[in-house]
């Protein structure tokens, strides 16, 4: 079963496509943690829930009564009737993990709706889970922002760094490009080695830095050293503009 958390119209905060207009679905459910990001949220039985930034879509347990089940590909389109959009307007998937639904059936004919539309669809996923890009031909159609998990999320390697994921997203999608999400702590600790080790399943991928944190604070503690090692790598540097903004708001 499919589970939609949220869905919202706002503009790309993060990556290759910054500022630009983007509805946003995001799923439920997620084949990592990430616990080491350190946020924390209450859940509504009081719990304090431990995580990343977008917990309440990963820890079905605690969140559940915020996630919607989908049965019909409609129950996703009638989304974008809920909203006053630019025809053909940027549609951005996340999660969670929303790679967890590539195989689903439903999934797949809401894809195939939105490339007919002309959307550029967009997935921000962690690149630990395969596609069948032969199977499923609209994928080759989509964009792929490749946010690889670094130990900063205490994930175990072998299941956060899949080079052959890695390797045959990059290969067969439309674009994809690397996004990673770095601390000051993690630059002081040889991130290069960490780094390299991921790009060489697809050196000609473009890589984007984007500040860790799940809010204001957090980021802005963390920029000025990521824009100096950024510098001195080469990689590019993407701010995370909806937490600069909005903070520690959800579905802006
Ligand atoms: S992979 Fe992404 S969504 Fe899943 S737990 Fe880690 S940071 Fe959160």
């Amino acid at each position: 079963m499919i589970y939609l958390v949220e869905h919202f119209y706002s503009i790309q905060g993060e990556g290759r496509y910054v500022g630009t207009p983007s509805l946003f679905f995001r799923f439920g459910g997620c084949n990592m943690k990430c616990e080491g990001f350190g946020c924390i949220e209450k859940a509504p039985n009081g719990d304090a829930v431990l995580g990343c930034d977008t917990v309440y879509a990963v820890n079905k347990e605690h969140f559940a009564q915020n996630w919607v089940p989908i049965e019909h590909e409609q129950d996703l389109l009638q989304v974008l009737e809920l909203y006053d959009l630019p025809e053909g307007v940027d549609v951005v998937l996340t999660g969670g993990e929303p790679l967890i639904y590539a195989n689903d059936a439903i999934f797949v004919r809401f894809l195939e709706n939105l490339i007919a539309n002309n959307h550029r669809v967009t997935f921000e996923t962690n690149a630990s889970i395969d596609v069948d890009f032969e199977k499923f031909s609209v994928y080759k159609e989509c964009v792929f922002a490749l946010s690889v998990k670094l130990s900063n999320s205490k994930e175990p390697l072998s299941k956060r760094v899949r080079g052959d994921v890695i390797f045959n997203i990059a290969q067969n999608a439309k674009d994809a490009f690397f996004k990673f999400s770095i601390d000051a702590d993690s630059i002081n600790l040889g991130l290069e080695e960490e780094l390299g080790s991921i790009l060489m399943h697809s050196q000609q991928t473009s890589v984007y830095c984007m500040p860790l944190g799940g809010s204001r604070e957090e980021v802005e503690a963390n920029t000025e050293p990521l824009i100096e090692f950024c510098k001195a790598q080469g990689y590019n540097f993407s701010d995370r503009l909806h937490i600069r903004i909005w903070d520690m708001n959800k579905g802006v």
